[in-house]
């Protein structure tokens, strides 16, 4: 029962992570689901496909995402230095420190699509709160104008 709860109304984090639309936390937030798919990788829909939400919430809205971006950047470069100085171990006496930039600059850049994504998903959550019945308010389908 709490199992089928919880699928009714999936967490902030799960949202997020999975790019879901704040509102009704069920919708996709992209219309590729494939974030290596460069050309197509940040097209959204105009509204939510499920509560008709509207994803781009002002003029430039997703300028902020910056931000977050940056942050989400220093984070995973701060975690990696915890973890590879706990495992690995960095010193002054090799060059272990070199390949920790290297490395984590390239995860760094290879991570760009999924991390972009993840800046908006966190961008538009800090906009838009949830609603447990906005998904069966609306009937879609939307007319999506791109
Ligand atoms: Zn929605």
């Amino acid at each position: 029962m709490q199992n089928q709860e919880h699928e009714k109304h999936p967490g902030l984090m799960k949202s997020v992570i999975t790019n879901k639309c704040p509102h009704c936390r069920k919708g996709r937030l992209f219309i590729d689901s494939n974030p290596y798919h460069l050309k197509t990788s940040l097209d959204m829909p105009v509204n939510c496909p499920v509560c008709a939400q509207p994803y781009e919430l002002q003029t430039g809205f997703y300028f902020g995402t910056g931000y977050v971006s940056y942050g989400l950047s220093v984070l995973f470069l701060m975690v990696s230095f915890v973890l590879w100085y706990v495992l690995i171990g960095i010193s002054i006496y090799d060059n272990s420190v070199f390949w920790w930039l290297g490395i984590c600059c390239t995860l760094l850049f290879l991570l760009q699509p999924i991390i972009q994504r993840l800046s908006r998903s966190v961008w538009i959550a800090f906009f838009v709160r949830f609603d447990p019945s906005a998904a069966s308010r609306h009937k879609g389908p939307y007319p999506q104008v791109s």
